[in-house]
């Protein structure tokens, strides 16, 4: 017998109110479709509203030179051409026209002040010309702000504070479903057709993170369970700027924005070490110069000059996040770190302190509230931090459709349009590009089929289960999560090798069992204790995938790097390491990358976006790193 469940039933179900969720659940609302959310959190709540710097799309309101082309071909090389190209396109293709969008439904983006009033951009690690549009530092939330504000007079049902425990099945196609209210354990039953993850990240797998609560990794590992594929999952971005102090907010995001509006790393001997850090890949497209780097800050950010008839090239910070974060991480190693343990990112000595508070006011607040530093008179103290995740549920680039039938997904927690790492501002386009897709085709398969059915066994099964806390005698979830988050950051950080792997995972295999016994105290009434203990199988999926793409992936390459193999790999180039359940096992599989067509891949040479030696570097064909 279950427990006295509520019950619903919707064509399409979508799981996550972030950016993605969404997105996707307008468009299957506007095909008619009944649409429901459902978010672990508030519904506005949603990570999403914590992005900071913009939005990335080839609007070239502000440097006419930009096209879909460059922005598909940054997009590459930043992700080191480990991206499926077919998402690549289609959201470089796609994402001014979503932008556009968003300002037709009320976002209010920044404008140029060159008396036109278009939307105005920024520079971004990696994007070749200014593409990001932004709303000071706080796109986020006016992203969030938008679609909440479109979807409630939408239709949309929404369940909020409710988490989906597990995914149910008619045969080989989704159900459904079940989980419970966070506030009164209730359980919930949510029969679809049509089901959509768009359930964000994992970064709370790591302990130095940037990531909200919300983002323990259940989209990928309820995907997993219901038999769906994941892809690059070794792919992890490890962001590198975040706070490392004062102790309790270490990990805390810094926009790359602070970097886009002038800001320079330096060591304690107060050189600027990013000139020695420029790989093959971005050298002639970075300022080789401190002298150079200061002459194009002065001219384009200062001055505002149109970029086109500035000689000089831009300082390299603002190279793409993986090569950024190698660089500190190397500095601090050496010995060359800042008090705390990280380096220093200065804007105080190149901008006004009126400036800063206007274009960058939650860094201000945030380091004058949290850690009693005026970023607008002393650098900030910057390191590493796990930030974003690539990899996730595998899916048909043009639909958004997993390998399940009727399974979609959208957002983080889906994988291929980032490749290796992920250029900043291309993960807010993701979500309103893809949403889009996934709403739209699994709006379209719902109204194919007939509703499924769902066995009452199976709930009962899926409640002993969620019970089983209640019952055991053994210790609290929270210590299970602590060395969870402490083996990962070992074992799979952002450094990794062979026998670090090995370790994580006899870690994880011994942290599962430790799980089987995780107790909760009381009831399921607001139990936090016994919420984690849930979020924890997720957890261990997830990393347990990870470790072994990442074990699998003997090559250095975006956000994976490997201290034993140490370059791109030309056995790897066209690989992406597929993560699937067998029986009770997890099993690994290489699959053929589908590579960008030769006739696209010569017209972005033709056009000078892309260079012939770049492509051969980034498939291991000449020297790299
Ligand atoms: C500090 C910070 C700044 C950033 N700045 C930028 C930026 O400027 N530009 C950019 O492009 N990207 C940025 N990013 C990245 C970007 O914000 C995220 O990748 C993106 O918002 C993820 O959106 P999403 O819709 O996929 O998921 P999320 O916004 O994470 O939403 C996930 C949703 O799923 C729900 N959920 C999760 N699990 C369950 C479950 N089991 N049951 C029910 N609901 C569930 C959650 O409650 C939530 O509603 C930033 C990230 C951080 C951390």
């Amino acid at each position: 017998m279950s427990e006295n469940y509520q019950s619903f039933e919707y064509d399409v179900l979508v799981i996550g109110a972030g950016g993605a969720g969404l997105r996707s659940a307008i468009e299957a609302s506007a095909a008619g479709c009944k649409t429901a959310l459902v978010c672990k959190s508030l519904l506005g709540k949603a990570h999403t509203v914590m992005a900071e710097g913009g939005i990335a799309a080839s609007l070239a309101t502000v440097d006419s030179r930009d096209s879909w082309q460059q922005h598909f071909s940054d997009t590459l090389i930043g992700g080191n051409f480990g991206n499926h190209w077919k998402m690549a396109e289609l959201h470089a293709k796609q994402a001014p026209e979503r932008v556009r969008e968003l300002e037709k439904w009320g976002a209010v983006f920044d404008r140029t002040t060159d008396g036109k009033g278009n939307i105005n951009v920024r520079h971004f690690g990696g994007h070749t010309y200014k593409r990001l549009a932004h709303v000071g530092d706080r796109t986020g939330l006016e992203l969030i702000r938008t679609l909440q504000d479109k979807g409630v007079h939408s239709g949309i049902d929404v369940h909020m504070e409710c988490t989906i425990y597990a995914l149910l099945k008619d045969g080989d196609r989704i159900a459904g479903a079940y989980g419970y209210f966070r506030e009164t354990g209730r359980p919930v039953l949510f029969k679809a057709k049509s089901i959509i993850v768009s359930t964000g990240g994992i970064g709370k797998l790591f302990s130095v993170n940037s990531n909200s609560w919300e983002c323990t990794g259940d989209g990928f590992a309820l995907a997993y369970l219901a038999g769906a594929e994941l892809a690059d999952m070794e792919y992890v971005q490890f962001h590198p700027t975040g706070m490392v102090w004062p102790h309790s907010v270490r990990g805390l995001l810094i926009t790359e924005g602070v970097r886009g509006e002038g800001g320079v790393l330096k060591n304690n001997k107060g050189e600027r070490f990013m000139f020695n850090y420029i790989p093959p890949k971005y050298q002639g497209k970075y300022a080789e110069t401190e002298e150079e780097a200061n002459a194009w800050f002065q001219k384009v950010v200062v001055e505002g000059q149109k970029e086109e008839g500035v000689k000089e090239r831009k300082p390299p910070e603002l190279m793409s996040r993986d090569v950024v974060a190698r660089a500190l991480w190397n500095e601090i190693k050496a010995g060359r770190g800042s008090e705390h343990g990280g380096v220093y990112l200065d804007i105080a000595s190149r901008r006004s302190a009126e400036d800063i508070k206007k274009k960058l006011p939650s860094m201000y607040h945030q380091f004058k509230q949290l850690a009693d530093v005026d970023i607008t008179k002393v650098p900030m103290e910057v390191g590493p931090t796990c930030h974003y995740m690539m990899g996730g549920v595998k899916v048909n680039p043009e639909t958004q459709e997993s390998t399940v039938r009727g399974l979609f997904a959208a957002g983080e927690c889906s994988a291929g349009m980032h490749g290796s790492n992920r250029l900043g501002g291309n993960s807010l386009s993701d979500l309103v590009v893809f949403g889009k897709l996934a709403g739209e085709n699994a709006a379209a398969y719902a109204k194919l089929t007939s509703m499924p059915k769902i066995d009452d066994s199976v709930l009962a099964g899926l409640n002993k289960e969620m019970n089983q806390p209640f019952e055991n005698k053994g210790e609290v979830s929270y210590a299970i999560l602590a060395d969870l988050q402490t083996a990962m950051e070992k074992g799979a950080g952002m450094y990794r090798e062979e026998s670090l792997l090995d370790g994580c995972l006899k870690d994880l295999e011994a942290l599962k069992e430790r799980l089987k016994k995780v107790a909760a105290e009381g009831n399921r009434l607001f139990n936090p204790g016994w919420h984690v203990a849930l979020d924890l199988r997720n957890m261990l999926i997830v990393g347990e995938a990870l470790a072994r793409a990442a074990k699998e992936r003997k090559e250095s390459r975006g956000g994976h790097t490997r201290t034993d193999y140490t370059t791109y790999s030309k056995d790897f180039a066209k690989k992406r390491i597929v993560v699937r359940k067998k029986g009770e096992a997890m099993e690994i599989v290489q699959e053929d990358l589908p590579q960008v067509p030769a006739e696209l891949e010569a017209e972005l040479i033709k056009g000078g976006f892309l260079k012939a030696e770049i492509l051969k570097q980034l498939r291991g064909e000449a020297p790299a790193h």
